[in-house]
């Protein structure tokens, strides 16, 4: 009997030049993208960008138009789902209501011919790995939503497959649950090095599960990345905008010296990295952990505050300054600066500033 799995090779996922259109619509315009084995990678966008199309041209379940794709180097672009090793958990789980937990992870093997004893002893050890021992006999209807879920993860992986894909797991969770869910998607991808393509519009649950995020907007990639390299480092202002929050500001690069930018900003000269900046008219994206504010004045802009929250760990400003109106975020538990005071305004050197050319 089998009783310890073959331990299967984590796959890589690589899309060339894929795109797919129904009708006049291009749901995904010539995109291009590796994940490599056994990372988790987010897609990431707004609703409508192509994300859901993406994940289901992985499975199978969408064929692509044009272009070529390619699960562990093998060309699946014309395999059926059936023929691709890849598993899906869907949103809505999709869970058979009418069998029980123990059935519902086990179907897969079985119709896939395995015998039924192996088959419910395959199902039985995904659900202890997955926590859900001791539930084996209840029918769905009977699970909370992230048992439901569990059970959900379990069947997507009896058949232990090449790739992993989770479509908006966590939208059918309370607010609660839903950070416990995510870390326990994360800690299970690691321990068993699975390949997974994770979709979201979340941008904090992107950040805080995914080893790259491929940000989509309008059928195309915006920007790839690790989650750091996507908040310090945006692309554009798209990006820039979607992945936490930045301050927009005019500048104006007045000289380049390789990978330095000297960048005026309200008439303050900054030194910052910059990709592929000319000289001229730009827009900086400013984290608001990357302006300080300084009652003593010592800082080169001055600005007046015009809101202060107290939130704790941090205090959150609106500012009003000739750059325009600034949002701002002071860790460390001060006493806020109380709206009406002038103060001024400096940026730190080098850490959520990007330089951002005009397109
Ligand atoms: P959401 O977060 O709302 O699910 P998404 O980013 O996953 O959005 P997709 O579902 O991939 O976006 O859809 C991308 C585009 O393709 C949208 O304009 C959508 O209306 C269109 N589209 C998706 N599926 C079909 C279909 N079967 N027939 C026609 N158009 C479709």
């Amino acid at each position: 009997s089998r009783s310890a799995p073959s331990k299967k090779q984590a796959a890589s996922v690589q899309f060339r030049n894929v795109t797919k259109r129904y009708g006049s619509v291009t749901a995904v315009d010539d995109v291009s993208f590796t994940i490599e084995p056994g990372q988790l990678v987010t897609l990431l966008g707004p609703s409508g960008c192509g994300k859901t199309t993406t994940l289901r041209m992985i499975a199978g379940l969408e064929m692509a138009s044009e272009g070529q794709i390619l699960i562990g180097g093998r060309d699946v672009t014309n395999l059926s789902a059936a023929d691709r090793d890849v598993s899906m958990v869907f949103q809505s789980y999709a869970l058979f209501p009418h069998m029980s937990v123990l059935e519902n992870v086990a179907y897969g093997p079985s119709v896939q011919g395995v015998p039924k004893r192996n088959a419910i002893e395959m199902a039985m050890e995904k659900l202890a790995l997955i926590g859900l021992k001791g539930l084996e006999k209840r029918a769905p209807s009977e699970l909370s939503g992230g048992q439901q879920q569990r059970v959900a993860v379990a069947r997507a992986l009896v058949l232990e497959p090449q790739v992993l894909l989770f479509d908006e797991p966590l939208s059918n969770l309370d607010a609660k649950l839903r950070r416990r869910v995510r870390e326990d998607i994360r800690e299970l991808q690691q321990s068993l090095n699975l390949t997974v393509a994770y979709v979201t519009h979340d941008q904090e649950e992107a950040l805080a599960v995914s080893d790259h995020i491929i940000v989509m907007s309008n059928a195309r990639i915006a920007q790839t990345g690790t989650p750091r390299q996507l908040y310090e480092e945006p692309a554009n202002l798209f990006v820039a905008d979607f992945i936490g929050d930045a301050n927009i500001i005019p500048g104006e690069v007045v000289d380049v010296i390789g990978p330095t930018a000297q960048v005026n900003v309200g008439n303050v000269l900054l030194q910052l990295p910059h990709r592929n900046s000319g000289l001229g008219s730009v827009k900086l994206a400013v984290r608001p952990d990357a302006i300080l504010l300084d009652e003593a004045m010592t800082g080169p802009l001055s600005g007046t505050v015009r809101k202060a929250s107290y939130l704790g760990t941090q205090v959150e400003y609106e500012v009003e300054s000739p750059i325009g109106n600034l949002f701002v975020v002071q860790y460390g538990r001060k006493e806020p600066i109380a709206p009406g005071t002038p103060v001024s305004v400096a940026f730190t050197a080098q850490r959520g500033l990007a330089v951002i050319p005009n397109s």
